[in-house]
């Protein structure tokens, strides 16, 4: 059986993804491979298709129990035979899978990194001729990423171990340099073929909103999309907590998770969300690791992540499927405040020196104000990630929250000076909320009390509202006009472009829009069809979508397995576009395996005939 032949025949999938096929091909001619590419590229499929390939057992190290059952789960069903080795087995279900490893009777082992030392375990990996082994979520192994596993640094000494040294690939989707040099060097990769693909996500739609009142967005967001899987990322557990207690007195699906809440609870929760019992996950960014669910199809951050490469990972979640998926993120300024208050009670490392402490806490600031320009930036949202993690790319792309906003250029120079004029008047002493209060003449308690009527500045902007004047100081932020003093109680100071404002030789040109977003609830329709797919079914194909879900959710609770495994939602699409009659038709749609034709085929066909006669 070659490459094409089980990628049609088990995954039923027409072709490989950009930057599958070199590294499958590497794999194949016996080289080492490291693949770099970000959550949802398919990167399972590199190690998945060479281990049906290839003569021997394909070791998958994993980090998470949860991830390991997943994948297993579904090259079963599509009839690829795979098994776990977890510390959480019970020893007869370990000599089980060891077992049928040792007989071939399965050609994927996935095994935590920690099960490498157990000795029963390296007996068996003495006596069975491994292929392939695949490290798995490999930035792991490096002390400079989030989800440092210590036993990720003895595979190199597992692998001499072996009386033949297998291929070895390794796959992670972080790309710092550090971290990228550590897999290279602790694994001992040897003259690998290295693929690292661009960062972006096309089908994520990026947006930031200032809402005023989160829980409202959030609630007629989640009631103009019923039935959808979802994540609600929050900074802390207790706001964690009122806000789901407040989305389930309102009756929605939702369900929570975070460090606070017993393990088994955790994990109880957790399942409801993967089997799409519950459509809301609403946690701290506890969350999320090894969650391979493909189907969610937004993730909403309800506060300001700490870093860049936090909400790449967090948001990333959403869309695996490569269909649409919303990312927004709900901004208001004292989010800063609240996440400075956050990295200040860290709880101190007391392996660290005062000299590194000071480092980390300036490298934390550093993120943070990272974060905070990509939450008021008022261009592009999709290139400034990819610019972020170091990618050029064109300066719009036409479907973020900020590229698809109506706006017009407008010369705000005399505004930005007169801004600028009042903060050096005021000694570079007050925060954005007081500027914008004196320049727009506010009547306010603490105004009056520090006698701002009195000011030269006080209502110098006055036909401006408070709020645009509010924005325009974020934009001088930007342009490092002005700067934010670091701490609890922020000052607004000159930055190093303020000189160059002041002598006339810096414009500033600010977007101001025209028309006023729509409601969301007022898109909702629009919403449900381009998360059905891209390019939008109809209403009778959409009907027949919800007809092919229902049969997938029965199919999926008889089999106790989530009903993403059964099918995807691209899946389904693609079905209600081709309306397949045969089975023979039904393989030639997206994600329809040999496998799974026998086991599904039938039901889904029912389905489709029906539809088609009531027409
Ligand atoms: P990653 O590990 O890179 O985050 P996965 O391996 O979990 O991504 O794959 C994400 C999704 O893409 C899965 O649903 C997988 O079946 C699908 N996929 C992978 N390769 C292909 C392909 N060549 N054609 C279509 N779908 C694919
Ligand atoms: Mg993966």
């Amino acid at each position: 059986m070659d490459k094409y032949d089980v990628l049609r025949q088990y995954f039923g999938y027409d072709s490989f993804r950009e930057g599958q096929e070199t590294l499958i091909d590497a794999i194949l001619s016996g080289r080492d491979v490291l693949g770099v590419m970000p959550t949802g590229a398919g990167k399972s499929l590199i190690y998945q298709v060479p281990a049906m390939v290839m003569d021997g057992l394909t070791l998958v190290i994993s980090p998470l129990i949860s991830l390991m059952k997943d994948q297993v789960a579904a090259l079963n069903a599509e009839g690829i035979p795979a098994a776990y080795v977890t510390s959480a087995q019970t020893p007869e279900e370990m000599n089980t899978a060891l077992a049928s490893a040792a007989e071939g009777s399965v050609k994927l082992l996935y095994v935590s990194p920690e099960r490498l030392e157990n000795t029963r375990f390296l007996a068996l990996a003495g006596q069975v001729p491994i292929a392939l082994v695949a490290v798995d979520e490999a930035h792991c192994i490096s002390q400079w990423g989030q989800d440092f596993r210590p036993s990720y640094r003895k595979i190199d000494r597992f692998i001499s171990s072996l009386p033949r040294r297998p291929v070895l690939a390794a796959f992670t989707a972080t790309a710092t340099d550090r971290v990228m040099e550590d897999i290279l060097n602790s694994l001992g990769l040897s003259d690998p073929a290295v693929t690292c693909t661009g960062f972006d996500r096309s089908n994520l739609y990026f947006e930031v909103r200032r809402e005023r009142d989160k829980e409202a967005f959030i609630k007629s967001y989640i009631s103009a999309h019923p039935g959808i899987s979802g994540i609600i990322y929050c900074a802390t557990r207790r706001s964690c907590d009122l806000l789901y207690a407040s989305l389930e007195r309102g009756g929605f699906s939702v369900t929570r998770y975070h460090a606070g809440l017993s393990a088994e609870e955790r994990q109880e929760n957790q399942e409801d969300f993967i089997f799409s019992r519950k459509d809301v996950m609403v946690a701290t960014n506890a969350f999320g690791m090894g969650i391979d669910k493909s189907d969610v199809r937004f993730v909403i951050h309800h506060s300001l992540p700490l870093s860049m490469e936090n909400y790449y990972q967090e948001a990333g979640r959403a869309g695996r499927d490569g269909l649409e998926a919303d990312c927004i993120l709900l901004f208001s300024p004292g989010d800063v405040h609240t996440d400075r208050f956050l990295i200040e009670s860290r709880t101190v490392e007391p392996s660290l020196t005062p000299e590194e402490m000071r480092e980390a806490a300036a490298g934390d600031e550093r993120r943070l104000a990272m974060m905070t320009r990509y939450a008021r930036t008022t261009g592009c949202l999709r290139s400034f990630i990819r610019g972020y993690f170091g990618e050029n790319a064109p300066a719009t792309c036409g479907h973020c929250g900020n590229c698809c906003r109506d706006t017009v250029e407008i010369d705000r120079t005399s505004e930005a000076v007169t801004v600028v004029r009042c903060v050096l008047a005021l000694r570079e002493r007050y925060g954005a909320g007081v500027i914008a209060g004196v320049l727009t003449g506010a009547k306010r308690q603490k105004l009056t009390a520090m006698g701002a009527e009195h000011l030269s500045h006080y209502g110098a902007l006055a036909p401006m509202k408070e709020s645009e004047v509010k924005s325009l100081i974020d934009q001088l932020i930007l342009e490092d006009i002005l700067e934010e003093t670091p701490g609890r109680y922020t000052c607004l100071k000159c930055g190093p472009h303020a000189e160059e404002l002041l002598g006339g030789t810096c414009p500033v040109m600010a977007r101001i829009e025209v028309l006023k977003p729509e409601p969301v609830v007022g898109r909702a329709a629009e919403r449900r069809r381009r998360i059905a797919e891209s390019d939008v079914l109809d209403t009778v194909e959409m009907a027949l979508f919800e007809k092919l879900r229902a049969l997938r959710k029965e199919l999926a609770s008889l089999e106790k397995v989530p009903p993403y495994i059964i099918f995807a939602d691209k899946t389904l699409v693609d079905m209600c576009r081709k309306k397949p009659k045969t089975e023979a038709e039904l393989l030639e749609v997206y994600g329809v395996g040999k496998n799974k034709l026998a086991r599904y085929g039938k039901d889904f066909l029912a389905v489709i005939r029906k539809e088609g006669q009531g027409e």
